[in-house]
């Protein structure tokens, strides 16, 4: 069976600086983002074990913390490539007109994002979601990695908003860091995958008008 793979960084640890520090980007790569693989795969095999041994009263727990192994990868992977040096600025094309349409400007947009962020209770995360039964982009509120997860949502910006991804540069000040991360978003790489998930479209109606 396929195992869950830490991703290499494209950039150095330290070319997101001063926005982020070297030592964040390492401890937040090497080892936060590890742990969720090693979980990820960890959990796999116990649910393996579980349904060999037919113990099925630890199948609830053992999902729960897939989801959150799993979920925490998935976004740590976005969140690297979502994040490039010498970034920033604003959206082009159709990302840039779909994001007009869906939240009335760049700039609101913009204070929504870190609005969710700034908010998040405990652990968390904001992010830009496609939505494919509205055919629309929405933010949401991550907890933690997986719960308050639009449902069918896809992610394709994300926000991490926990302290082990500001504290060590910014300490308190964490609106610092939301302001900060605005210089490296990588907007070809949240737009490549806005083509992407456009495609996908949920509402199955559609699909079957076509095909009868
Ligand atoms: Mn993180």
């Amino acid at each position: 069976m396929a195992k869950y793979v830490l991703p290499d960084l494209k950039y150095d640890y330290g070319a997101l600086e001063p926005h982020i520090s070297g030592e964040i980007i390492q401890l937040h790569h090497d080892k936060h983002h590890r742990a969720y693989v090693e979980g990820a795969n960890k959990a796999i095999e116990q649910l393996e074990e579980a349904r060999a041994k037919k113990d099925f009263d630890r199948v609830t727990a053992l999902e729960h913390t897939l989801a959150f192994n799993v979920s925490g990868h998935v976004l740590h992977s976005l969140y690297w490539q979502n994040l490039a040096p010498k970034a920033g600025g604003k959206p082009s094309g159709e990302l840039a007109r779909t994001i007009d349409r869906d939240f009335g400007s760049f700039d609101a947009f913009k204070s929504q994002l870190n609005k969710l962020a700034e908010t998040v209770m405990g652990s968390g995360w904001a992010a830009l979601v496609f939505d494919p039964i509205g055919q629309r982009l929405v933010t949401t509120q991550i907890h933690d990695h997986q719960s308050e997860m639009t449902q069918a949502g896809i992610p394709i910006m994300v926000l991490d908003a926990w302290e082990h991804a500001y504290y060590l540069q910014y300490r308190t000040e964490k609106a610092k860091y939301f302001d900060a991360i605005w210089n490296l978003w990588n907007w070809e790489d949240v737009a490549a995958r806005f083509n992407v998930v456009q495609s996908v479209d949920l509402r199955l109606e559609h699909v079957i008008e076509q095909r009868t």
